[in-house]
């Protein structure tokens, strides 16, 4: 018998219909001969209104206790979704992150798992019933229960399936599967038939929401077959797999975007060594993140450097160097808001050159200007102003050809 995971996200799991739908897909899978662990998230916004609770009684709640309040969220669900199969006559059990086995460091808020222990959940599953497992939890070695972070459940499916080698992990969520593109912005995105691990690792780095990107990382690790599909509506997903076959020779196969982001330039800094770490050791000591990083040397004696920010951080970036502007011994810091990150990624450019210059003339021919670059062997990224944002990824989109992709039901 295969044992197959499956994994319903909190809008899956919203209300008692949709628990009583669940367990009706469970009992399919179950009839098919499968051997089923379940992985759910918290009831639809069960896990915002619980960090909303915390906040009106601490300004800064301590992480251990934020991990005891939120994991209560995915226990009220494995508990209803287990007597909803019960309720149909069916074997089914549920699991904390701790009765599974779901060992983690003791980083509360944002754990890593560091081992399984199966026996637990293969002796019930030899017993012939479902395993419901709470997503986006786990307990140290110290017996701490900690969460993965927000959005972690995915990672539990995944590593569950992973730790028992399951045939394939399934994800059912509020969409239909990975698309080119965000089809709530752009009407001609298509349902993807299958993608790469490297290339979804890109996208969800790159703000495509459907899948935790640390999920993907630890499929990818561990080879395992990854399926998106809706829980909802009855339509093929998508599968994420090491090697995929090149749909229509798409050298690109997604692009993301995302907007809030700022330019910052700090000039007439010192063309010495060290300056660089000197900047950036200061702006991560304060927590802040850096994405797109240019230098310039400006004369013999002097440099500039650009980096790229979410708006979120400016002020604070803005403060902490001029605060510190006599020791880093720059002239200027100037910012530029209201800018988007536009991402063309595909597995195909590793082979075939030129396509970062293909982007660069689209984005050309449609006068749009671009403020910043930065690319891996599998993706292009440029910063462009927010509000020619969508247009862009419409040009790109399109000249890329990803809207002659067949729509898939
Ligand atoms: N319930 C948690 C969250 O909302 C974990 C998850 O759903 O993946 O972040
Ligand atoms: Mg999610």
């Amino acid at each position: 018998m295969s044992i197959i995971v499956q994994k319903y996200g909190g809008t899956s799991v919203g209300s008692v219909e949709r628990i009583e739908h669940v367990a009706g897909r469970v009992a399919k899978t179950v009839e098919q001969g499968n051997q089923v662990v379940v992985v759910v998230s918290a009831m639809g916004k069960t896990t915002d209104q619980l960090v909303t609770l915390a906040s009106e009684i601490s300004d800064k709640p301590s992480k251990r206790e934020m991990d005891m309040l939120l994991t209560t969220g995915e226990q009220v669900t494995i508990s209803l979704l287990a007597m909803a199969l019960q309720q149909r006559g069916l074997g089914a059990i549920s699991m904390t992150g701790w009765q599974a086995g779901i060992v983690t460091e003791e980083n509360h808020g944002s754990a890593r798992i560091i081992d399984i222990q199966t026996e637990k959940m293969e002796t019930q599953l030899s017993l012939g019933n479902v395993v419901i497992v709470a997503g986006f939890q786990g307990s140290s070695e110290h017996g701490e229960i900690t969460t993965l972070g927000r959005g972690g459940s995915d990672t539990t499916a995944v590593a569950l399936a992973a730790a028992l080698k399951a045939e394939r992990c399934d994800i059912y969520t509020d969409v239909t599967g990975v698309y080119t593109t965000d089809p709530r912005y752009i009407d001609e995105a298509r349902k993807l038939h299958s993608i790469s691990y490297d290339e979804m690792l890109e996208m969800a780095n790159l703000g495509a929401g459907v899948l935790h990107p640390r999920a993907v990382e630890f499929a990818k690790n561990y080879q395992v077959k990854l399926m998106v599909a809706s829980s909802i509506v009855e339509e093929v997903g998508t599968l994420i797999e090491e090697e995929v076959s090149m749909e229509q020779n798409l050298v690109v196969r997604g692009i993301a975007f995302e907007n809030d982001v700022t330019k910052i330039t700090v000039s007439g800094l010192p063309n010495e060594i060290g300056t660089l770490s000197d900047v950036f050791t200061l702006l991560s000591n304060h927590g802040i993140n850096v994405d797109i990083i240019i230098q310039n040397q400006i004369a013999e004696q002097k440099s500039s450097v650009s980096f790229s920010t979410s708006r979120s951080s400016l002020e604070e970036t803005l403060s902490v160097l001029k605060k510190h502007q006599e020791e880093l011994q720059f002239e200027e810091v100037v910012h530029e808001g209201d800018l988007a990150k536009v991402s063309i990624i595909g597995s195909g450019m590793i082979s075939n050159p030129g396509v970062a210059a293909q982007m660069f003339k689209i984005l050309a021919e449609h006068e749009i200007l671009i403020k910043m670059v930065s690319t891996s062997e599998i993706k292009v990224s440029a910063l462009v102003e927010e509000g020619v944002m969508v247009p862009a990824v419409e040009a790109l989109h399109r000249a890329f050809q990803l809207d002659e992709l067949e729509v898939m039901i």
